[in-house]
């Protein structure tokens, strides 16, 4: 069969991995089609992820600090919250990165194709899109097709009051009663927000603790704090049973922490994501897929066929935007032929709730775990003048060393700014920094960022009057 479409680069999705790949590869001469079965380009990250709930958190943040504002004199009112601007607001913010995309892939001749693709050999793509089916050749492949929500069984999914992420971010209407099944980053964010918004929230996690990855002592501001705005948490608890009604989904529950059984107005199940390898018939191209749908690679994004690469969430853990990107770009360049590898030694991992946490490289809890020799050094933001100041003094910010050469190995933030604070952190274990290196570096007063200079002074020891 005569292909329709002959390429030297294919890239089988436009999430932040796909678009990356395809740009990058454009760049350095490839001639790329890049695959995607939505007509806008971003991924899961740009119109159901990362960018639509940091909008969307921003609106919450801006209600949460107006109401703060009172016990500094300042008194803005209850608000009022007009759902269908607050709409508008987020899909302008998407559509504005969307549209950015789709003229970067023009602007760089990277031909997009709409469809759904399948393989149909290790040299050929198939793409069902809605004029017909194309063929498509490529000489070189680079898989991002990303992940899915887990849709827990057990629940009534035709229901429209049951959502996944990104239903719960289409912002149908603000439930007076909203059920969050798992505690972790995305389940906790969007809490946050609906929380911000008017709903009663009320968070089950199955773990022993919220946002399971951070450290303990992180995690508690932010559990305090949800506490005293009103959200109920319950831990080591599962859903048993959910039932719509029509007043609601009717839920029982297992576990250590029962919430009171009524029905819930709305349930959000955030329970995690799976990789979308087994959708894309990857084993008529030779590729292996694992049974839980993981596409293996080497340090290099090589899956084991040779001319076929893959990256971002159907790679591997942590599925993060940042990670994708990473490894589309360096994808592209070993397909071009240059000779690179994965270096990277972390990945920091930010949850932007209220306070956020960050961390990134070894918690404390790992390193314990493993039995590393290690030392801490924590600075309590109690202590800092910027965050006095800005009434959020339950923040914290610890640095994990290692007690032989006294090299920054982790690190974790949380309080206001943790997600952008942590970046600094991630290059000092980049680059290898000591201790003293951190504590030495002179920081901007009063900066929230003090702190982490703080917390090296800690562990080395020149600062000791803290507690
Ligand atoms: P994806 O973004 O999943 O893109 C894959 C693309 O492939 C999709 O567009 C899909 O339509 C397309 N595709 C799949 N199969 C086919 C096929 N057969 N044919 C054609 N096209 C196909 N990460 C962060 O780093 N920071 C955050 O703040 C953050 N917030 C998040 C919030 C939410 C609510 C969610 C759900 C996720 C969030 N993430 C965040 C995770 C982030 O979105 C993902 O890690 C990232 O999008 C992965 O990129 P990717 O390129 O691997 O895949």
């Amino acid at each position: 069969r005569k292909a329709d479409v002959e390429c030297r680069m294919l890239v089988l999705g436009a999430g932040p991995g796909g678009y990356t790949a395809a740009f990058r590869a454009a760049d350095l001469g490839l001639d790329t089609v890049l695959v995607e079965r939505y007509p806008t380009l971003g991924g899961v990250c740009l119109n159901v992820g990362c960018i639509p709930s940091k909008a969307l958190l921003h609106a919450a943040a801006v209600i949460d600090e107006a109401a703060h504002a009172k016990e500094y004199g300042i008194d803005f009112g209850a608000p009022k919250i007009a759902l269908d601007a607050l709409r508008a607001y987020k899909e302008k913010v998407v559509g504005q990165l969307t549209k950015g995309l789709a003229g970067m892939a023009k602007q760089r001749k990277v031909r997009v194709v709409q469809g759904s693709g399948r393989f149909v050999s290790p040299h050929e793509l198939e793409v069902q899109g809605e004029g017909g089916t194309q063929l498509i050749r490529f000489e070189q492949c680079i898989i991002a097709a990303g992940s899915q929500p887990v849709k827990l069984p057990g629940f009534p999914w035709d229901d429209p009051r049951v959502m996944d992420s990104t239903d719960a971010l289409e912002l149908a209407e603000v439930p007076k009663r909203l059920l969050v099944v798992g505690g972790g980053i995305i389940g906790l964010e969007m809490a946050t927000v609906y929380r911000a918004l008017g709903s009663e929230v009320t968070v089950v996690e199955l773990a022993g603790q919220l946002m399971p990855g951070a450290d303990a002592d992180l995690v508690k501001p932010l559990a305090d704090r949800l506490k005293k705005q009103g959200v109920a948490v319950h831990l080591q608890t599962k859903v048993a049973e959910a039932r719509p009604q029509k007043n609601g989904i009717a839920c029982t529950f297992d576990g250590a922490s029962i919430p009171e059984t009524k029905p819930f107005d709305r349930v959000l199940v955030a329970v995690g994501r799976a990789p979308n390898g087994n959708r894309i018939d990857a084993h008529k191209a030779g590729v292996t897929v694992t049974e839980r749908g993981f596409i293996p690679v080497d340090r290099q994004m090589r899956t084991n066929v040779p001319h076929i690469f893959a990256i971002g969430d159907l790679v591997g853990n942590p599925m993060l935007a940042h990670k994708a990107t990473h490894e589309g770009k360096l994808a592209a360049e070993v397909a071009a032929g240059e000779k690179r590898e994965w270096i990277a030694r972390v990945i920091p991992s930010v949850a932007y709730t209220d306070p956020e946490i960050a961390w990134v490289g070894v918690t404390e809890t790992e390193a314990k775990a493993k039995g590393l020799k290690v030392g801490v050094g924590k600075f309590p933001w109690a202590a800092s003048g910027r965050a006095i100041g800005l009434g959020r003094t339950e923040g914290v910010t610890k640095l994990v060393f290692d007690e032989a050469s006294h090299r920054v190995i982790g690190g974790g933030i949380v309080g206001p700014h943790a997600g952008e604070l942590i970046a600094e952190i991630a290059l000092a274990i980049e680059m290898g920094a000591e201790a003293a290196d951190i504590g030495h570096t002179i920081h901007p007063h009063p900066t929230l960022s003090e702190s982490v200079a703080m917390a090296a002074e800690v562990y080395e020891g020149t600062i000791t009057d803290l507690y």
